[in-house]
């Protein structure tokens, strides 16, 4: 039975059970909206009709519904102004399905590594197609441009929940582009998904980099949207002038604004661990806790929150406490795993003796080989004592990652820039600037 004539029903048997001046007071202008959840939803006109009701009438108006039902049906009262506050949610929820909700400004911590890319954010939140388009992101993974860039998405909705915003991966933009081309997506609809749009956030742009087909239409797309003065943010791994994908996109790229987000310091990491924390209802937390975690997670935010989230559920569920014992008890397999990836694989140093080469403007296999230029000279002994000095490597293996270098050679090397470090102001600077770019 539907709700409007199961309520029928009732009505007539409240009309011959009540006086006229109740029935018409009380009853006669309730109007059923739904059966939803085993509740008959019945709505008001003010919030007195339903105290009334819900005080006086509520058990009688379940009983006829179960004598004109076989369900188990009771009555709810709702005020018209809930309803509406129902639909408006479901409204937002549904502009907003394809971003995540956590991903906003409150839960963003900031800090020196990434306050300008916020601020930024923000503005360009605030009046989209105003301030900078496109607005581009970019940083390492696991920094926050996906969480920045759909705060911004989330932030707008909020205001306006009618403004169209799109968050596509770039691989789903490819992957919908070659859907096009072979026809399995209508192209009226692919136009309609990436044109009548008011702001499109395009994830990991890099992703580009495959395709020149897509390229070509994500240009096409990028002009429209642009003409038409609509936001566009974009992220990436890279800068726009390092991605391999047509000029012109690049061009198009760097006339916007262009923001980083680097890795962030002990400080912020703390900041971010402490917020994370909260956010699990945790808020009182030792010192050393903190610190442990912000020292031993260091590259990747994300890795922070599967510290967090790990030892909150360790603790949870054997019933301990939150300290530091427990916390290197619950974070060892992590705090292992995190070490190794770091410390034991190849990739990592031969990126930390690129990080060298770069700040010295050389190329990789000038700093490993034999060139006896100066500056080449300084960075690679350079290069050689951060892996000693941090990572305590051992002189031969420093060697093979040098083109097999001689293990005397590194050491003579490593002793060189620890003499020169203590007397020489510039070399000093240099040494500390990488030692905090590789932290
Ligand atoms: P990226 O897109 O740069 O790879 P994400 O945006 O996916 O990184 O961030 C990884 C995780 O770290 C997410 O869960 C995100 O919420 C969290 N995160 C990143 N930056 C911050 C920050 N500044 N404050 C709080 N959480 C952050
Ligand atoms: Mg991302």
């Amino acid at each position: 039975m539907d709700h409007q004539t199961l309520w029928n029903k009732v009505l007539d048997e409240l009309e011959n059970k009540y006086d006229t001046e109740t029935f018409d007071e009380v009853f006669k202008n309730l109007k059923p909206n739904a059966i939803k959840n085993g509740y008959l939803e019945l709505i008001c006109s003010s919030s007195f009709i339903k105290t009334r009701i819900n005080k006086y009438y509520l058990n009688e108006i379940d009983k006829l519904i179960n004598e004109n039902t076989d369900k188990l049906t009771k009555a709810k009262i709702l005020e018209e102004n809930e309803i509406k506050k129902e639909i408006v949610k479901l409204v937002v929820k549904l502009a907003k399905r394809n971003l995540n909700a956590n991903y906003n400004f409150n839960s963003f911590v900031v800090g020196q590594s990434n306050r300008f890319a916020y601020q930024m954010a923000l503005k360009v939140a605030d009046q989209p197609g105003m301030v900078a388009n496109p607005f581009y992101i970019f940083g390492s993974v696991g920094l926050g441009k996906t969480h920045l860039m759909q705060a911004i998405g989330n932030y707008i909705l909020d205001n306006d929940v009618n403004r169209k915003v799109l968050y596509v991966k770039a691989s789903e933009f490819i992957e919908d582009y070659t859907k096009k081309c072979n026809g399995s997506f209508k192209e009226e609809d692919f136009n309609e998904k990436y044109r009548n749009l008011d702001i499109l956030l395009i994830d990991d742009i890099q992703t580009l980099e495959i395709g020149i087909k897509s390229q070509l239409e994500f240009f096409k797309i990028f002009d429209i949207l642009y003409q038409d003065n609509k936001q566009m943010v974009i992220t990436s791994d890279r800068p726009a002038k390092e991605l391999k994908i047509m000029e012109r996109l690049v061009t198009r790229f760097e006339e916007g604004l262009v923001v980083d987000i680097q890795a962030p310091n002990l400080d912020h990491r703390i900041n971010i661990i402490s917020k994370k924390l909260e956010e699990n209802g945790i808020t009182t937390i030792d010192k050393d806790v903190l610190n442990y975690i912000a020292s031993n997670f260091t590259n990747n935010i994300r890795e922070i929150e599967g510290a967090v989230t790990r030892l909150v559920n360790y603790c949870d569920a054997c019933n301990l406490e939150i300290n530091i014992d427990n916390a290197k008890e619950a974070l060892a397999i992590l705090v292992s795993k995190s070490n190794r990836n770091r410390a034991s694989s190849n990739d990592y140093y031969t990126e930390i003796i690129g990080v060298v080469a770069d700040f010295y403007n050389i190329s990789y296999d000038d700093i490993i080989g034999n060139k006896r230029q100066s500056n080449i000279v300084i960075a690679r002994q350079i290069a050689m004592y951060v892996l000693k000095n941090k990572y305590g490597l051992a002189y031969k293996k420093i060697g093979s990652l040098f083109n097999g270098k001689d293990h005397t050679t590194v050491m003579s090397s490593v002793a060189k820039i620890e003499k020169d470090y203590k007397v020489n102001q510039e070399l000093k600077l240099a040494v500390d600037t990488i030692f905090k770019k590789v932290e």
